[in-house]
């Protein structure tokens, strides 16, 4: 028999540091821990839970300096080597340690969880079975061009990416599930992921899942899930029972051994981009994982993002179209607009659109208006001296929210009651300035006392599984009017819903942000496509003071091909993403002069031909919860140079060693 000696494990940490630690852990030789295994070691005298990244027999570290491991989760199967290189991949990708890609990802409990409670987590995943078992439901016969896709889809072999182009209500839900099946039937332990945007969308992509596929195990994985939950569900994917995972971006990152085919539905959506922290794209993550297990992958959507669009023209991806909806005598609807200049709105509502709203009353039928600002108005004002309700903390306003009388800061969430007189000169009549969805909801009533009307925002829903609860309620046919912001917007298919109404999207049309065209003509293509999808003729109305505006005629034609393509043109000249590659250093001080110097000093630090480093600037929002922003855009037509630049550039920041909060972001979505 052996005696135990020590073998020192190289361990990625969560933390900023970008480095791996070793530590010391005495075993038998033929029990020595591998690769992609968790262990719980003592750090910065907390007890935390590291990646296994290498186990060597030696230690650079000097003897006294070495720590013991305190355990090693021997009962987890090891992540695997694929897994580690993604998660490599994604760090190297958006200049981040590996600890902080691959541990905040992986469930809490997996990293909080005594050694005696995670055995009982994987008992319990041995006894879980296939949860529901509900009447399997017969898959309706494909139209020719779905067929098409479907197979080209699940009989892909090898790394084939393609872009299932496909207006609203063509059934792509239906190609995807059918090319699925495909896949399960040819690869006996297969599994599958399916990416959509938003939670909401999960639960009537789910319950179709579960119909077409009774005996199949299927793991969801996103915010909403209870800790317990996301542990069960991530083990499941983890050790390949789980054979369709659906999730949300997070889970992107989820350890799925057999992985075989990944879908992106609604691909464009900007809920993909993780917003702080690790600022990652899981639909560019997608892409790169099916490259690096050469398995298919689909791109899903109405309105392609132009990066994917750029990729579909150049022949990268294959493009494959469903030009007409699916379900029978189901057109798309015909798109009109109100010249708002002529038909003044009344309660921001102009005539045309009430006698529209109004027939769909009478026939029974449902309607859904469409305005992407939530609150009841977006600030109140004094008329007598020009006051107005501004954070005191940030570089906006206070919204005002009537039903709970307050005002709200929407970026610092600082709260306070509606003053009863002005701050500034004490006059007691205080208007609210321009309009939410609550406000609309209000005229809507007063209009309507009959309807019964329902708003769905962020505010509506803030309680857990309140929003599901709204949307069942649109689908069992018990609201006349649906009120809401993109929340509404996206994916659901509500079969009575004949009318949309568009109520002020002309801001999108002068923004600053070169990539507010594309997302405003993506978010109206697909807010439209909620209208008339089972069949009934149907229309959206656009409120508008600009009708003569392209961007509106290229909507009222469902013209995605010619407006994304001339829209590409315009990138093209003007050597903009994605012919042009972007990294944002972003900087936070109390002072605006300090993160612009610190900027400075970052673009001054280092040699860099080939790279375009702009002037700091101050952020376009400078402020928010005291502190000031301001930004560095750096760009270059060579991927691999930007790269290699941000290596050596974030490199040389760390050593800088400065007081500033800065952050690096690659592929900026807002700029
Ligand atoms: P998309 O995701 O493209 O907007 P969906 O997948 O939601 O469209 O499909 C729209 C509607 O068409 C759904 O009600 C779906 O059940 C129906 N559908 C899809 N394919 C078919 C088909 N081949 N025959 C009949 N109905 C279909
Ligand atoms: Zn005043
Ligand atoms: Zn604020």
């Amino acid at each position: 028999m052996n005696n135990p000696r020590p073998c020192y494990l190289q361990i990625a940490i969560d933390t900023p540091l970008n480095a791996v630690f070793d530590y010391r852990w005495q075993c038998e030789d033929d029990q020595r821990p591998h690769i992609g295994q968790l262990a719980l070691i003592s750090f910065a005298r907390r007890e935390v839970v590291g990646l296994i990244v290498g186990v060597a027999d030696e230690s650079d570290v000097p003897v006294d300096k070495l720590k013991d491991a305190l355990a090693v989760r021997s009962q987890l199967s090891p992540l695997s080597a694929k897994w580690l290189a993604l998660a490599g991949f994604a760090a190297d990708y958006y200049q981040r340690p590996l600890g902080e890609v691959a541990l905040p990802g992986l469930p809490k409990n997996l990293r909080v969880l005594t050694t005696v409670a995670l055995e009982r987590a994987i008992k319990k995943l041995a006894k879980l079975e296939v949860l529901h078992d509900p009447t399997p439901a017969n898959p309706p016969a494909l139209n020719a061009s779905q067929q098409q896709a479907a197979d080209a889809i699940g009989g892909a072999q090898g790394f084939k990416p393609s872009l299932l182009y496909g207006v609203t209500g063509s059934g792509k839900t239906e190609v995807y599930l059918q090319a699925c099946a495909q896949v399960l039937a040819r690869e006996p332990d297969g599994q599958i992921l399916i990416l959509v945007p938003e939670i909401n969308l999960t639960p009537q992509l789910e319950g179709n899942i579960r119909a077409r596929f009774p005996g199949v195990m299927l793991a969801t994985l996103h915010s909403s899930l209870s800790e317990g939950e996301r542990m069960l569900h991530w083990l499941a994917a983890h050790e390949g029972k789980a054979r369709i995972v659906l999730g949300t971006r997070l889970a992107i990152l989820s350890s799925l051994p057999h992985l075989k085919l990944i879908v992106i539905d609604e691909e464009h959506d900007p809920s993909y981009k993780q917003q702080e922290g690790l600022r990652y794209s899981a639909r560019d993550l997608a892409v790169w994982r099916a490259w690096q297990l050469q398995i298919p992958i689909v791109l899903g959507s109405a309105t392609p993002s132009l990066e994917s669009w750029h990729h579909a023209q150049s022949g990268r991806y294959r493009k494959l179209e469903l030009r007409e909806r699916a379900v029978k005598n189901a057109v798309l609807p015909t798109v009109k607009l109100i010249d708002m200049e002529r038909d003044k709105p009344n309660d921001g509502l102009t005539s045309q659109l009430i006698a529209a709203i109004k027939q769909r009353m009478e026939r029974g039928e449902q309607s859904l208006l469409f305005l992407n600002r939530r609150g009841y108005a977006p600030v109140i004002c004094c008329e007598s001296c020009g006051w107005i309700s501004e954070c005191t903390r940030c570089t906006s306003f206070m919204v005002l929210h009537r039903p709970e009388h307050r005002l709200r800061c929407h970026h610092c969430s600082l709260e306070m009651r509606i003053p009863r007189h002005c701050p500034t000169c004490g006059n007691v009549d205080l208007q609210p300035l321009g309009r939410g969805t609550q406000r609309v909801e209000e005229g809507l009533q007063a209009m309507f006392p009959e309807a019964r009307v329902l708003r769905i925002d962020a505010d509506s829903t803030r309680k857990k599984g309140s929003a599901q609860e709204a949307f069942d309620t649109v689908h069992r046919g018990e609201v006349d009017i649906l009120i809401g912001t993109q929340m509404v917007a996206k994916g659901h298919d509500f079969k009575k819903l004949t009318l949309v109404g568009i109520l002020n999207p002309d801001t999108a049309l002068f923004s600053q942000d070169y990539r507010a065209s594309e997302r405003l003509f993506a978010q109206l293509m697909q807010v439209a496509g909620r209208a008339g999808r089972a069949g009934i003729p149907s229309e959206v109305l656009i409120q508008t003071r600009y009708p003569q505006h392209p961007l509106y005629g290229a909507v009222v034609h469902h013209d995605y091909d010619h407006f994304a393509t001339a829209l590409l043109e315009e990138r093209e000249q003007a050597a903009l993403p994605p012919y042009l590659y972007q990294a944002l250093l972003r900087a936070e001080a109390r002072e605006l002069a300090t993160a612009i110097e610190f900027l400075n000093m970052a673009r001054d630090c280092m040699e860099h031909p080939g790279i375009t480093i702009n002037d700091p600037i101050p952020m376009t929002m400078t402020r928010v919860h005291n502190v000031d922003r301001a930004q560095l855009l750096v760009e270059s037509p060579s991927r691999p140079a930007l790269q290699a630049f941000l290596k050596e550039w974030v490199h040389t920041l760390r050593e800088m060693k400065s007081r500033v909060k800065w952050s690096l972001e690659v592929d900026p979505l807002d700029i």
